[in-house]
């Protein structure tokens, strides 16, 4: 296969790449006892983290979907990448000069590296931006950002730049620079004309978007001259690099501070996700485009972590791990209301997380920042409503709760809206609430919400399964072992503790257990992975061959990892097994007390086995006459057993 990455590279890759950082980007990370860290997946929806990241052996698992695998698989399927492709980003991060299996790295044809120049193309596009936002053609663009209260500095952060109104300005500067006019235009930075590609932003002001990493893969611009006939905002088309559907403009700024604060602040533009920033809300983001949807909700929702510990919980939520917020900004009171109704015709799971803020005298809060100040801006944060709480009284609003006919009017039209919660129990809150808001009693608030419900026809509890979000359905568990069982729960220890502990598993003499150790078929397969590895003395060999090379005291933690490497590479269909074991979370927290168990449990299955071997043994002999010559060996066997097994009792 030509431009193959030699596999040293692709080793030294996946030793450089710290696979706590590559994960971090995406997924919020915390520790989860000794040398574990977990988070929510980003490849299923969870509310609790089932995703474990063990960096010392470089392995990734969600024990919720069954995803899992090294650094190179994680960045695949985030990016969704080629092997290849993936192995090039990282080795551009980490800086490894990848060679190929032909000689060069220059290959034809656009596939393997392809995201790489694309990445190049918009690094060097947003370079050329900035630097022309400074030429005398882009003085209307500075007019513009200045009278919105943008100096230079804040601009910078964002990298705010300006397309000159020529049709091949970008164009040509990037054709000098080496790139291919099918770049060009794959990219989305042009378009195909009849006479070739011309620039696709012409005298406009634009602003990169970047992702979770940083990586500028789409820009958006905005319209500033009168002539100018495109609409106000153009973005990036879809293309490989950009979906709309998931970026999130600004992220790569905000990322850091969502996770921290447990807070994202969802606003319309890109002036207002600047203005935010500067006020002091580090935690806004803009949609490019689109409205936020549901592959927005999973990047966010990946960011906020699982909600421990977070500055905010919701009370009123059903009993489920909730915390972090999603606020959504408004301008207007009609604007919020409309946004607000719409979402109970949407997914409901995170409802009770969202909020809405609503700057009811009309102004975004670019404006409002310029008129009144970063203070105002701040305040229009704080003065956050619950979704829920602000489409009920937003109804209210419209009736006066003064008179006795207004209340009714307002029962009327606050009922159904009530109704459409899905979620049983925060129902049953609001129709509580919805009768102090109303000043009437709680048994016919409650009768109303329940018949305007069934006048509604739509079933109160749907249940939402993966299915019906349109994900794939979790793998069949029927033949993963039973963990109820305590023999299928220690030999599962074992192995992770082998996998994961090989130095103890090492000195309690792992190697000598025979092929049949193991009763469950699958562990079998990942002993006999195991035992094709070279068994755990491939790992001391490992730590012995990395030390001679100067590895000093890190030669132990990288022979993990190398060596679960080659065991994962033995292990063919059972490959996702070992992964999964060597990330498991070990049941014993504390450092000093993890070398006692990792023996414990590996006593407790030779122990295990000879138990086994002396039955079978005593059963032999009971069907063995003792005049039988196999009678004598048979009982020196059972004898020899027994004596192990005393001898493994006094340790
Ligand atoms: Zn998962």
């Amino acid at each position: 296969m030509a431009g193959r990455i030699r596999s040293d590279d692709i080793a030294a890759v996946r030793e450089r790449a710290r696979i706590e950082e590559i994960v971090g980007a995406h997924v919020t990370l915390k520790a989860a006892g000794v040398g574990s860290m977990k988070g929510l997946c980003p490849f299923h929806d969870e509310r609790t983290p089932s995703f474990h990241v063990r960096p010392q052996v470089g392995l990734w698992h969600c024990f919720g979907c069954g995803e899992g695998g090294d650094v190179i698989s994680f960045v695949q399927k985030i990016d969704h990448l080629s092997f290849t492709e993936a192995v090039e980003h990282l080795a551009g991060r980490v800086g490894v000069q990848l060679r190929y299996e032909d000689g060069g790295s220059a290959r034809p044809g656009m596939e393997p590296g392809r995201r790489q120049r694309l990445l190049e193309a918009h690094r060097v596009a947003a370079e050329f931006y900035v630097e022309q936002l400074e030429s005398p053609e882009a003085s209307v663009a500075r007019e513009f950002l200045a009278e919105r209260g943008f100096d230079r500095a804040a601009t910078e952060p964002f990298g705010v730049g300006y397309a000159p109104k020529g049709w091949e300005s970008l164009s040509r500067h990037l054709r000098g620079r080496g790139f291919t006019e099918a770049e060009l235009v794959t990219s989305g930075l042009a378009s195909k004309g009849n006479r070739g590609a011309y620039d696709r932003f012409r005298g406009r002001l634009v602003w990169p978007i970047r992702d979770t990493t940083g990586d500028v893969v789409g820009f958006g611009a905005r319209r500033l001259y009168e002539e100018d006939q495109g609409p106000k905002y153009l973005n990036t088309p879809e293309t490989p690099l950009y979906r709309k559907a998931q970026v999130l403009y600004g992220i790569d700024l905000a990322k850091r501070e969502i996770a921290r604060r447990k807070q994202v602040v969802v606003v319309e533009g890109y002036t207002d996700v600047m203005a935010m920033h500067l006020a002091g809300v580090p935690t806004a983001i803009a949609t490019c485009g689109t409205a936020f949807g549901a592959e927005h909700v999973r990047v966010v929702r990946r960011l906020l972590g699982d909600g421990v510990g977070g500055a905010s919980g919701v009370m009123l939520s059903s009993g489920a791990a909730v915390g972090g917020e999603v606020i959504f900004t408004f301008d207007g009171d009609e604007a919020g209301q409309k946004a607000a109704l719409r979402a109970f015709n949407e997914d409901q799971r995170f409802a009770s997380q969202t909020f809405v803020a609503v700057e009811s005298s009309g102004m975004d809060p670019c404006d409002l920042r310029q008129q009144r100040g970063d203070a105002a801006v701040r305040e229009l944060v704080a003065a956050r409503e619950p979704l829920f709480e602000f489409a009920i009284r937003s109804v209210l609003r419209q009736v006066d709760l003064g008179t006795a006919e207004g209340r009714v009017a307002g029962l009327r039209t606050a009922a159904p809206v009530v109704a459409r919660i899905r979620d049983h129990a925060l129902r049953g809150e609001y129709a509580r609430e919805l009768a102090g808001w109303l000043g009437m009693d709680e048994v016919s608030v409650r009768q109303a919400v329940q018949r305007a419900g069934r006048e509604d026809g739509r079933p109160q509890e749907r249940r939402t399964g993966p299915e019906d979000r349109g994900e794939p359905a979790p793998p069949p568990q029927q033949q993963r072992p039973r963990s109820d069982d305590p023999v299928v729960r220690l030999e599962r220890e074992v192995l992770v503790a082998v996998l994961q502990l090989p130095q103890h598993a090492l000195a309690a003499g792992f190697d000598d257990l025979g092929a049949d150790t193991f009763a469950v078929p699958a562990h079998r397969a990942v002993h006999d992975a195991i035992r094709a590895a070279g068994g755990v003395a491939a790992y001391g060999a490992l730590v012995e061959e990395l030390t001679a090379r100067g590895a000093g005291t890190s030669a132990p933690a990288q022979a993990v990892a190398q060596w679960a490497e080659s065991v994962r590479e033995s292990a063919g269909p059972v490959a996702g097994m070992v992964t999964e074991l060597a990330v498991a979370p070990l049941p014993e927290d504390r450092p000093e007390a993890i070398g006692p168990w990792a023996r414990g449990v590996l006593l407790a299955l030779v122990r295990l086995g000879l138990n086994r071997q002396i039955g079978e043994m005593k059963a032999r002999l009971q069907r063995t006459e003792p005049d039988d010559p196999s009678y004598q060996t048979t009982f020196a066997e059972l004898i020899a057993l027994e004596q192990r097994r005393r001898a493994l009792q006094g340790e």
